[in-house]
């Protein structure tokens, strides 16, 4: 399997090589330069001078295609990475949300057999589980019903059932939430603070003990708060204080563009992540919906570009795909192009711990590529060497080697 590129504008993405070249032999990439690189017998992908990329990481995300990772199904995580790779998305952290601890064995279940038959999609990272150990105050969308304190008895028994989670995501302040963190760490899953009404004191001593990223920055979590006469810095300040990772939903909606200006320029590209947070009605078209669980979840409408509660009251998950928050970075955050696509390459690449093979175009990594336009329009989408979409109008051209 020999592929070769040519004619692009490469993103690597801590700079352009304008009319590049990248080749590509069993997945994994050869070689990448300004002009072009004699590699007979391949493939040749004529990119026509078009923007190539490395795929995009997403680190959060429930759902796509009309499909949520917590439906019960293998299926339904095959359909949401295809979906997601139609926009440019190479790799991503199927997420859950709070459930019954049977729903959630039986998601971990259908992770193992999706990600040995995954084709056609976005590659699996691990799964992020997302909850139950939250503050019942900070938990937005998710159900009030599962929320509890960490148990040491049942998080040891889903950890020993799979060994496939990668990050967990949990409210710092609650009783048994340092010894979780100090185990999470030991045993190299990715603790984050969420769905938290912590004070700094509490998120620096979580700091300290393995947590590491703010779940969503601004959405569900303590800001400043006054306890009688006296402040005190809420997560979202002690995310700014602390070298903490961010990773923020910037669909253009849960966050307005001077929120995207600050986080941005607080924390700059190397410390924060683009998610989408997709729930399942990202890639369909507006209209009813279901947050969670299709038997028991919650009826949302989606309008504006994202799901809101029925009486408008509330947003109920976002709808975004990858390449709308590169585009909301450049367009509403005045962002440049290459540290836009950094936040949704390099940065989650090195968050998640896969940054020797991922996020970034060159020699010896994987060969997950996007090729978009200059609205960031997704033309072709390649995991390890191999076209899984294509945009039916592309101006990119293929040329396939007969032997
Ligand atoms: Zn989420």
């Amino acid at each position: 399997m020999r592929l070769k590129i040519i004619n692009a504008t490469i993103i690597t993405p801590y700079r352009y090589i304008r009319n590049g070249s990248i080749v590509v032999e069993n997945g994994v990439i050869l070689e990448i330069k300004e002009g072009d690189i004699d590699f007979p017998d391949s493939d040749v992908i004529d990119a026509g001078g078009k923007y190539v990329a490395p795929g995009f990481i997403d680190l959060h995300i429930h759902g796509g295609g009309g499909h949520d990772f917590m439906d019960g199904t293998v299926d339904a995580f095959l359909k949401i990475a295809e979906t997601h790779a139609q926009y440019g998305t190479t790799a991503l952290v199927p997420t859950t949300l709070t459930s019954e601890k049977e729903d959630l064995l039986v998601t971990l279940d259908n992770y193992e057999k999706a990600n040995a038959t995954n084709l056609f999609g976005a590659q699996f990272l691990g799964m992020h589980l997302e909850g139950p150990y939250f503050a019942l105050s900070q938990r937005g969308a998710q159900d009030p019903r599962y929320i509890r304190n960490p148990d040491p008895a049942e998080y040891e028994e889903v950890l020993a059932y799979s060994s496939s989670i990668t990050r967990w995501s949990a409210a710092p302040e609650l009783p048994g939430a340092i010894d979780f963190g100090k185990r999470l760490k030991q045993k190299g899953i990715l603790a984050a603070v969420a769905h938290t009404d912590a004070i700094y004191e509490e998120v620096l001593e979580a700091y300290e003990n393995g947590y590491t990223l703010a779940t969503h920055l601004y959405s569900a979590m303590s800001g400043v708060t006054r306890r009688n006469a006296f402040r005190y810095a809420g997560t979202i300040e002690s995310a700014f204080l602390l070298d903490m990772d961010v990773e923020i939903i910037a669909d253009g909606v849960h966050l307005p563009a001077p929120l995207l200006k600050l986080i941005y320029k607080i924390k700059g590209p190397d410390r924060i992540a683009l998610i989408t947070d997709a729930m399942r009605a990202a890639g369909m078209p507006e209209g009813e919906s279901t947050l969670g669980s299709l038997k028991n979840g919650l009826k949302v409408i989606v309008e504006d570009g994202v799901a809101k509660l029925p009486d408008r009251t509330s947003f109920a998950g976002s709808v975004s795909t990858a390449d709308r928050l590169v585009r909301n970075m450049v367009k509403m955050a005045d962002v440049s192009l290459l540290d836009s696509v950094r936040m949704m390459t390099a940065t989650p690449a090195r968050i998640m711990g896969v940054d020797q093979k991922k996020g970034t175009l060159a020699a010896g990594k994987d060969a997950d590529i996007v090729i978009f336009d200059e609205n960031i329009q997704v033309e072709m989408t390649i995991v390890k060497g191999k076209i899984i979409y294509e945009q039916k109008n592309r101006s990119v051209t293929t040329t396939n080697y007969e032997s």
